[in-house]
């Protein structure tokens, strides 16, 4: 819709995607329904045929969620958008709907711990390999990952937790120079810090649990899609897109839907036989959280900024990571990027006395609640080489990018004097 692409990002979270009509519900109606009512049985027939726009049984759209996607969709100021029932099905499809069993990929190394085993275990049994590189490196040394099967790129925004900052435009430039396209997992800013097709990506992926949602209700993904990618460019490359799907009477995807071809075909193919969609009642949550995402987000970065100021003059403290410090490696590039410089409510750090004294810190937190969660209203925190990354000698931490005695802490929309008081008596004890 034209007027919400002009609108402000304010005004999206508000009131994109639902657009009532005389009389009907002000607010996102959830349509718990599996199934759809039609007058006729060729009025159906269009539908399993593609042919017609509509709703037929909730496994491969669904009112309710469509109608978030497309709020999401506009935030980002894409062309079509779908929700997955996670952030894991987002990243599985958006990959999966491009390359098959044969062909490879080029992934950033420093991705969300559930991502790097998607890509290096699961997906390696499917027949897809992938070549993990370091994001920092330069476009030459990059370049040497591609081979002549490679079909997408793909990397996060923030990557969680390790908090490096990607630079979007020359990983745009890296893909499109080898005629791929590029996704990025804009999870961690949320299109309110950063809208990486506005630096050439071509799409992007979320894990709306995090931000989005903002109050850990609700596991979700969404996928959206700049429609900027030239698939026909390439054609012999990407077959799935421009060659007749034997699944739909021969339809070939960037021919018939054009611009929204990629959306449909992993809606009409994964979506149907993978079926990972959300369940309408959460996608309404989803939307509750989105309507306040734009509050929400600048508090959580303000909090987060003055936290890491607070835990960098701190002589207990050994290091702090957070691309709002003028100290961070990260500090130019995310100025440039990202709305205010402000990347996400997330800060890493590390006690002197190493992996011992974070886990005795941690312990002695009260406000700060020690969860398997990032990015929602409350504070929380997590010590990876103990959670996420317990498998892992210290050896291979190190190797992961994240050190044996990161504290990742996910900072809350409380007052911040509160959250800083309970950091500073825990470090005191
Ligand atoms: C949490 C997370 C995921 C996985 O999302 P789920 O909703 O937990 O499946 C993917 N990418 C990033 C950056 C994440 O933080």
């Amino acid at each position: 819709m034209s007027k919400e692409k002009k609108a402000n990002l304010e005004t999206l979270c508000v009131q994109a995607g639902w657009t009532p009509k005389k009389g009907e519900s002000r607010v996102l109606p959830i349509y718990q329904s599996t199934t759809f009512k039609y007058d006729n049985t060729e009025q159906m027939a269009d539908l399993f045929d593609l042919k017609a726009d509509g709703y037929f049984y909730t496994r491969l759209q669904n009112p309710t969620n469509d109608a978030v996607a497309a709020k999401i969709t506009a935030l980002e100021g894409g062309v079509a958008g779908m929700l997955t029932s996670s952030g894991q099905a987002a990243n599985f499809y958006a990959v999966f709907n491009i390359c098959e069993a044969g062909d490879h990929f080029v992934s950033a190394a420093s991705i969300y711990g559930g991502t790097f085993n998607l890509f290096s275990v699961t997906m390696k049994k499917l027949g897809i390999d992938v070549t993990f590189v370091d994001q920092d490196a330069s476009e030459e040394e990059l370049a040497k990952a591609f081979r002549p099967n490679t079909k997408c790129v793909f990397a996060e925004t923030v990557a969680n937790p390790v908090l490096s900052v990607l630079d979007i435009e020359k990983f745009a430039r890296l893909a499109h120079s080898h005629g791929v396209p590029l996704i990025v997992d804009n999870t961690f800013p949320t299109p309110i810090n950063c809208r990486p097709f506005e630096f050439g990506a071509d799409i992007v992926t979320h894990s709306t649990s995090k931000y989005m949602d903002g109050h850990a209700t609700s596991v979700g993904g969404c996928i959206v899609d700049s429609g900027n990618f030239d698939w026909d460019a390439n054609a012999d490359n990407f077959p799935g897109m421009t060659k007749p799907d034997p699944s739909y009477h021969g339809l070939a995807y960037s021919k018939a839907f054009g611009k929204k071809g990629y959306i449909v075909k992993a809606t009409a193919q994964l979506m149907r036989d993978f079926g990972s969609i959300p369940s309408p009642h959460n996608a309404f949550l989803l939307n509750l959280g989105l309507e306040t995402l734009h509050l929400r987000v600048p508090r959580h970065c303000e909090n987060a900024q003055k936290i890491a100021e607070y835990l960098e003059k701190n002589d207990k403290v050994a290091w702090v990571n957070y691309s709002g410090l003028k100290s961070n490696k990260y500090y130019e590039l995310a100025q440039k990027q990202f709305r205010n410089g402000a990347s996400c409510g997330v800060v890493t750090f590390g006690l002197k006395g190493g992996r011992d004294e974070s886990i005795k810190f941690m312990d002695n937190l009260k406000l700060a609640c020690i969860v398997t969660h990032v990015a929602d209203a409350r504070t929380s925190v997590l010590h990876p080489a103990s959670h996420t990354h317990r498998q892992l000698t210290d050896e291979q931490l190190l190797e992961a990018g994240v050190r044996p005695d990161l504290i990742r802490f996910s900072v809350g929309i409380e007052n911040v004097d509160d959250i800083i008081a309970d950091i500073e008596q825990a470090l005191n004890k």
